[in-house]
């Protein structure tokens, strides 16, 4: 797909926190209409890129598209700037649960990691490439997080019969068939035991060629640097 630019106003930052605890910000536009479709929001990929680039709120800028991947923000077009553009605020804590920020890297993470989003990361990982467990979507993911009942991915195999029954909409059938379907989730290949965790820098191909690499997760974690760089 040929790429496709347009100008128009960052009106407003907004920071999202991802299932594995990255902490990415959002530019809302001033809608314009790219290739067909009207954009409204484009990625800004990372603070340190915002800082590198100068942007500020109010600042035109020139939104770059191509095909159906997130259209993104490039440079401010700094000779329509009026004196009014406002400096962007970077988040001192986490946006979702109020925790610190690791900002040692590029791009930003809760210090919470994947449990500052649970709800995204535990829906990822019962998700069809990964644990696979029928009966656990999104809806019900949120109720457990809700009710307390899981405050981390370990916690789902440990939940009890009498916990699940105390759900609203949860009969004795649902409640049976959620915890045989938890159960076979216990024999996953490694791979996708791995890719459920949502550890940084892995996705399915990456947790499929680890996975290849070390045969068991002992043997994954015992791996030094010098063994992971070999994958
Ligand atoms: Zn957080």
């Amino acid at each position: 797909m040929p790429a496709v630019e347009k100008i128009t106003r960052l009106l407003e930052v907004e920071w999202n926190v991802g299932r594995t605890g990255i902490i990415a910000p959002r530019g809302v536009l001033e809608p314009v209409e790219i290739d067909g479709a009207t954009i409204t929001y484009a990625t800004l990929h990372n603070p340190g890129d915002i800082t590198r680039r100068d942007l500020r709120l109010g600042d035109h800028v020139m939104v770059h598209r191509a095909g159906d991947v997130i259209p993104r923000i490039e440079a401010p077009v700094a000779h329509l700037r009026t004196g009014d553009e406002q400096p962007i605020a970077f988040p001192e804590v986490c946006p979702r649960c109020g925790t610190g920020i690791d900002t040692s890297e590029q791009r930003w993470r809760c210090e919470n990691g994947r449990n500052s989003h649970l709800v995204a990361s535990l829906s990822y990982a019962a998700g069809r490439g990964q644990l696979d467990i029928e009966g656990l979507g999104h809806t019900r993911v949120v109720q457990l997080v809700e009710a307390g009942l899981v405050a981390d991915l370990a916690d789902l195999f440990t939940l009890t019969r009498d916990q699940l029954l105390s759900l609203e909409r949860m009969g004795e059938t649902s409640t049976d068939n959620l915890l045989a379907a938890i159960s076979a989730a216990k024999e996953q290949p490694l791979s996708r035991v791995l890719c459920a965790l949502g550890i940084r820098g892995t996705g399915r191909s990456m947790s499929r060629r680890i996975a290849r690499y070390f045969a068991t997760m002992d043997t994954i974690r015992a791996a030094d640097a010098e063994g992971m760089q070999q994958v």
